[in-house]
């Protein structure tokens, strides 16, 4: 259990002889296989190993027999659900973390190693103007906002992604507007809301009746009369409205909900706003990106996915929390055996924050790669995923029969094959036959999804891999497969 020196360098050289070859295969590499999944899955259950193999038949079985056959989620054809790409920084973090072990639990176990991931949730803080640090550089985001002004020091936590982000922010929420008599709590989302955000309430032991679900506007944002209406019926009702959940992008159509006038509403109503920016939040580090979102900074708490917009592999997620000692109120039990929790403001206990006690060193894989590229290059490379889905949008508009459902208003869009002469039926199959035609040639990976039962295709561009060359190919396996399609009915 123990390799010598030689060995364990022996390892990394090895195994670095595979990735090395494998990440620079990526753009040659087909954007997805996904045909006979299940015979590759069952071909690969094994028997339990009761003695040990060297590792260079295990390299060779993971990058030859298990890795290919997949979605490639870290090339540069990815444009489906919301990509990421998985920078290489992290991984090298990754092994130092898991090399050396720290504990980052508890911040007596590993002070360094807990300031270092401290320091990044407070980097985010600022990347979404929560606190006005007057050290801030000019590249910093915050800005001149009253509530931000004078709100108490904000916190937060990384986890292992937007979902328990989520569900974190809706415990916080929970126990701070109600306590533990919650029964007759409920809370407040659009449809095109992640279903995460379900998920989580019935984690936390909310009835899903208890999850008021708000038709979007035709736009796909929260319609907010509409929500301020069912907020008003449910109280005379006698339900106890707690908190209410926006989007910074969705899934569905990367649509932003109006964020001010959730803030105004939540303030009016006394409920937590929580946003889940997930998909959109850093973008807000872009100058059109944080026009888009404006009044953000103005919830009370907000889901960020590192392992997307930050372009990490995946296991990272952030909330951030404008009060932060509501996130540490909502989850502080202790037990016999634990150190004292640390009560000065500047230092924390991330035990404190979760439901997770032991957890792995997601400061160290957030804190490297943004120590060596610095927050300059994250903001260029999102700006420039903003350009390529403004611009695949205008290509698009101009291809026959080709409709715009859902502009770019960060980099997501969502379009289809509409034509007066075929039902709704038909176009859906039309529209499905596209995207098939589209994903077969290779180049690029697309996902569609339904929006008022209307098969609609989506190009998310969110990996830092995908450039100009990439959004070409799609659009030229796009045309061409419309093209070929349209020539038949
Ligand atoms: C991806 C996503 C989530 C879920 O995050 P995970 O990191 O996959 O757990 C939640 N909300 C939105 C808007 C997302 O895009």
């Amino acid at each position: 259990m123990e390799p010598s020196a030689e060995k364990m360098r022996e390892w990394v050289n090895r195994a670095m002889e595979q990735i090395v070859p494998y990440l620079q295969s990526l753009p040659d590499q087909p954007a997805a296989v996904w045909q006979g999944g299940a015979d590759v899955a069952r071909s690969l259950r094994e028997s339990m190993p009761e003695v040990g193999s060297e590792l260079e038949p295990l390299l060779k079985h993971l990058f030859q027999q298990v890795i290919p056959h997949s979605l490639n989620t870290a090339g540069p054809g990815y444009l489906a659900y919301i990509p990421g790409g998985g920078l290489f920084h992290t991984a090298l973090a990754d092994l130092i973390a898991d090399a050396v072990n720290r504990y980052v639990g508890v911040w007596i176990a590993s002070p360094g190693m807990v300031q270092l991931e401290s320091n990044v949730v407070q980097w985010f803080c600022e990347v979404v103007g929560y606190g006005n640090d007057p050290t801030a550089g000019p590249g910093a985001t915050s800005r001149p906002d009253t509530e931000a002004a004078t709100s108490p020091n904000p916190g937060g936590i990384l986890t292992s992604g937007g979902s328990i982000a989520n569900l974190t922010a809706l415990v916080t929420a929970r126990r701070t507007q109600l306590g533990d008599d919650f029964s007759r709590g409920t809370l407040y989302v659009s449809d095109q809301i992640h279903h995460s955000i379900t998920k989580a309430a019935i984690i936390a032991g909310l009835p899903t009746a208890n999850v008021r679900v708000i038709p979007a506007g035709a736009d796909f944002k929260m319609d907010v009369a509409r929500l301020q209406q069912q907020i008003q019926d449910d109280r005379k009702d006698g339900w106890q409205p707690f908190l209410m959940i926006g989007s910074a992008g969705t899934v569905n159509t990367g649509a932003v909900d109006p964020l001010n006038e959730l803030a105004d509403l939540a303030a009016a109503e006394s409920m937590w706003l929580h946003i889940d920016g997930a998909y959109g939040a850093f973008f807000t580090m872009t100058k059109r990106g944080r026009s888009a979102l404006d009044g953000m900074d103005r919830a009370d708490s907000i889901t960020l996915d590192p392992h997307k917009s930050l372009f990490l592999p995946y296991g990272t997620g952030c909330l951030l929390v404008k009060d932060g000692a509501k996130l540490r109120q909502a989850h502080s039990v202790s037990g016999d055996y634990m150190p004292a929790y640390q009560d000065e403001v500047d230092l924390v206990d991330f035990c404190n924050s979760s439901a997770e006690l032991s957890r792995s060193n997601r400061g160290l894989r957030c804190w490297l790669p943004i120590k060596m590229l610095g927050m300059q290059a994250f903001r260029n490379a999102l700006d420039e995923k903003l350009d390529l889905a403004r611009d695949a949008a205008d290509r698009l508009r101009h291809l026959p029969d080709v409709k715009i459902v859902a502009e770019p208003e960060l980099s997501l869009l969502a379009f289809r094959i509409e034509r007066s002469d075929l039902n709704l039926h038909q176009l859906n199959q039309l529209n499905q036959s596209w995207i098939d035609a589209v994903n077969q040639r290779g180049h690029v990976y697309l996902t569609g999804t339904w929006l008022d039962g209307k098969f609609t295709l989506r190009i998310c561009v969110l990996c830092f891999r995908t450039h100009q060359d990439r959004m070409d190919l799609a659009l030229q396996d796009l045309a061409a497969s419309a093209a070929e399609l349209l020539a038949t009915v």
